[in-house]
């Protein structure tokens, strides 16, 4: 089997819209290139054609290989599926099936990788999505690198370029609950961002609904962070603080004059405020629970159901 220099690999879910136009832009691309590229698409359980058609472009076209995965696992978990079988001598190119991440930045980012640099990770300069997205976004990514223990790049997804000892560490990590962006950073050896600005997608709707990204963002700052978890102890510290003040001044007003403080509000003021300290520390020690109770059950991480690799070799085997 021929071992290609570097491996594109493109997560797939219900992009059937996008396809054509995917496969034009990366064809394009290889034609040009003087690299030996090889792309592997994975089919992360599509319901539309997306798995039909990556099939047949693998048979016509030996520089694309297809993974389909059993069902739907999600963005990070069907790249995981595909790093696990990239077999690249030099770098993998990470990027979203929908054209956002601009496939013609490889050679750039390539060249960064040839003068030393192991992660080249794209940073998103302008967006062209919505308002609120890309403020949301914005917020997020500052907040985590204030509270996260490693220092993850502001603006960056998961578009980026790994060298293939970056990716061999990356397979060796068995963390079940996967922020791929986070892990890169936390592999360290020499990274660096390249700039861009990001487009909207192509065609077809966004896969990612709000509830998946809430919880990629949670991920990120429960994996990657004991802010939260610091964070009890000093509401803790604080709600105490004020019972105890709030208590010490009542108790002078009781006895230096003839007030007699109006106990119900202060009693369904407490109430509110220490049951609302308690869940919610109650629910971030739960955080952290969920993941020790996944990744104690050791479940494999995604389940390929058909992989279709250098079509034309496996023919001649059969033969
Ligand atoms: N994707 C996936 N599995 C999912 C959701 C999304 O493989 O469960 C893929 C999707 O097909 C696309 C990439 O992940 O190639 C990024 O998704 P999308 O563009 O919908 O996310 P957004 O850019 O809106 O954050
Ligand atoms: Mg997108």
């Amino acid at each position: 089997m021929m071992i290609p220099e570097i491996n594109i690999i493109i997560p797939l879910y219900n992009e059937e819209q996008v396809f054509p136009l995917l496969i034009k832009r990366i064809s394009k691309l290889l034609d040009q290139s003087t690299l030996s590229i090889s792309v592997l698409l994975v089919d992360d359980g599509s319901s539309d054609a997306t798995a039909v058609l990556m099939k047949q472009l693998s048979f016509i076209d030996a520089r694309f290989s297809s993974m389909i995965l059993s069902r739907n696992f999600g963005h990070q978990l069907a790249l995981t599926a595909a790093l696990s079988r990239v077999n690249a001598s030099e770098a993998v190119l990470i990027i979203d099936g929908d054209l956002q991440d601009p496939p013609e930045m490889l050679e750039d980012m390539f060249t960064l990788c040839k003068e030393g640099y192991d992660v080249v990770y794209a940073v998103r300069e302008t967006r062209k999505e919505g308002f609120f997205k890309v403020g949301f976004y914005k917020l997020f990514y500052r907040i985590l690198q204030k509270i996260a223990s490693i220092d993850i790049p502001l603006d960056s997804g998961d578009f980026s370029l790994l060298s293939r000892r970056v990716v061999d560490v990356l397979n060796d990590m068995p963390e079940e609950s996967r922020y791929l962006r986070g892990m890169r950073s936390w592999v360290g050896f020499k990274q660096i961002g390249y700039k861009y600005s990001r487009p909207d997608r192509q065609a077809g709707n966004t896969q990612y609904s709000l509830i998946q990204l809430l919880k990629l963002a949670m991920n990120g700052v429960f994996n990657f962070s004991e802010f939260p978890i610091k964070f009890i102890t000093f509401l803790g510290v604080s709600t105490m603080s004020i019972g105890v003040i709030y208590f010490i001044i009542t108790l002078i007003k009781r006895f230096s004059s003839d007030y007699v403080p109006d106990g119900f509000t202060a009693i369904v003021f407490l109430i509110i405020l220490f049951g609302g300290v308690q869940l919610i520390s109650i629910g971030i020690i739960g955080e952290y629970l969920i993941r020790v109770f996944f990744q104690v059950k050791k479940r494999p991480l995604f389940i390929i159901k058909e992989l279709i690799v250098d079509k034309k070799e496996v023919k001649k085997k059969d033969i």
